[in-house]
């Protein structure tokens, strides 16, 4: 039997939940459904508690911007916000085995051991600098024309901290297109970011991250309440075919069903949406399957604030490229002292990324085992730990390389063709949650 509905989205993540839950609002008379394969709703956004310690398996937290106000005020969730603790602007990178603060300001770029002199009057050489790069340019080449070749750790570590990725492979464009459209209107980044339009008056400063009281699954909570029976778990999306003017879509799991939807939005990860697409447009899949993802391992360790040497008092480190799968360490425990219980530090170290696509498959005590030993070497730990918990998230950063704009360009192209079909989430832009939550959400 075939049922009818108006919108189906594929994925209860951030992006399909907040997909339903707007169009939904702005239309309540329109039967909208949401179809996820797991047996819980959520994605990568999922919050562990146990024994007085708070570990998330994805995203720590999330940076506010219009987007969250919008979101966390519709679902009546601002009084739950908790802003990370002021400390969390203070954050370190790996250099030579060692912690090294990174600059807070201009003035500290004068004393860091990050820059020699001469890698100094580089940096501030670029304004005049010409245009030159490609579009699909990484993200390590983008910054070493412009700014220097002594940019490249930092590169690494930015790559690192925000998609688990490889800096030679990551495409600038993609990461951050505001340096890029700077360089092309202004013929200068730092030229094209003093030019910018300022808000009068200025707004006042948000905090960098903020989590919700109950973690970050919080979010997802409120949002399945908010859509209540629409959430079907267990549910996923094998197929979707043309029918007429919409869309045939078939559920598999324990109760195979059918719908005939005038409107489909599949906010699934791109390898995931290849597959459920491949009988209606080939191409389109091939250009899905083109988007890799990185894996990430969590491991978080607990112990008293007296078993650390170095001060925990910021947001964490990052690593640049190495031949060890470090890609950084949260300071989770200082950002929300309320994730670990009173007197307890919460640390979660973090590996694996584009560059160690195996890290997920070893076993828990060589992932602890490893990350105490960079956890002895970097802050000083010493003593058993109080706690411990490992969260492997496969395939889950999208991985934005060069020529991930042009791709998008032609994935666009595909869907104009196919009306009432929609891609969304963090697999095309915006790898941040934030992006998800978006009314118009992220889409190619
Ligand atoms: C380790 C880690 C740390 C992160 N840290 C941060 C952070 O600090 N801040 C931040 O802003 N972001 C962070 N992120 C990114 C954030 O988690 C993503 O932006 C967000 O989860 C993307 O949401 P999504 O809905 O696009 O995809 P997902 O969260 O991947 O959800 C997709 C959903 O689709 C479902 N699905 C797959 N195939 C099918 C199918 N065929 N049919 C039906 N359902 C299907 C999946 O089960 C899943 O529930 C982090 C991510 C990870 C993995």
């Amino acid at each position: 039997m075939t049922e009818t509905c108006d919108l189906l989205v594929a994925g209860a993540g951030p992006a399909g939940l907040a997909h339903a839950f707007w169009r939904r609002r702005a239309r309540p008379d329109l039967r909208v459904l949401v179809a996820e394969a797991a047996p819980r709703a959520g994605g990568w956004v999922r919050t562990v508690m146990r024994d007085g310690w708070t570990c998330e398996a994805g995203p720590q937290g999330f940076r506010p911007n219009a987007d969250s106000d919008a979101l966390l005020d519709a679902l009546e969730l601002r009084d739950e916000v908790v802003p990370a603790a002021a400390a969390a602007k203070r954050r370190w990178v790996v250099q030579d085995g060692r912690l090294v603060a990174l600059p807070a300001g201009p003035l500290q770029l004068l004393t860091t051991p990050l820059f020699r002199f001469r890698d100094l009057l580089r940096l501030v050489r670029e304004p005049w600098v010409p245009r030159g790069g490609t579009p699909d340019e990484s993200m390590s080449a983008f910054l070493s024309r412009r700014f220097g070749p002594a940019t490249r750790p930092l590169a690494e570590a930015m790559a690192h901290g925000i998609f688990a990725g490889d800096a030679d492979r990551l495409e600038m464009r993609s990461m951050f297109p505001m340096a890029v459209e700077c360089e092309e209107r202004h013929g200068s980044v730092l030229r094209g970011l003093r030019r910018r339009p300022r808000p009068n008056p200025r707004p006042p400063r948000r905090p960098v991250l903020c989590s919700l009281r109950g973690g970050m699954e919080r979010s997802i909570r409120a949002l399945a309440e908010a859509l209540g029976e629409s959430v079907l778990l267990g549910a996923p999306v094998q197929r979707v075919r043309r029918e007429g003017e919409g869309y045939l879509v078939d559920l598999g799991g324990s109760r195979p069903r059918r719908f005939l939807a005038r409107e489909v939005a599949l906010a699934i990860p791109a390898h995931a949406a290849a597959g459920v697409v491949a009988g209606l447009d080939a191409t389109l899949a091939e250009e899905l399957r083109g988007i890799r993802a990185a894996s990430v391992v969590s491991v978080y360790v607990g112990a008293p604030r007296d078993a650390f040497a170095a001060p925990l008092d910021g947001f964490g480190f990052l690593a640049p490229k190495h031949p060890s799968p470090l890609l950084g360490v949260l300071m989770t425990g200082a950002l929300f002292p309320e994730h670990a219980p009173a007197g307890h530090m919460l640390l979660r170290a973090m590996s694996g990324g584009a560059e160690h696509p195996d890290e997920a498959e070893r076993s828990d005590a060589e992932l602890l085992g490893q990350a105490r030993h960079w956890l002895g070497e970097y802050l000083g730990m010493r003593g058993q730990p109080s706690f411990v918990h490992v969260e492997r998230t496969r395939n889950a950063i999208a991985q934005y390389e060069s020529g991930h704009a042009a791709r998008l360009a032609r994935i666009a192209a595909r869907t104009a063709a196919l009306p009432g079909l929609r891609l969304l989430g963090a697999s095309y832009r915006q790898v941040s949650v934030v992006g998800q939550w978006a009314e118009q959400g992220s889409h190619p």
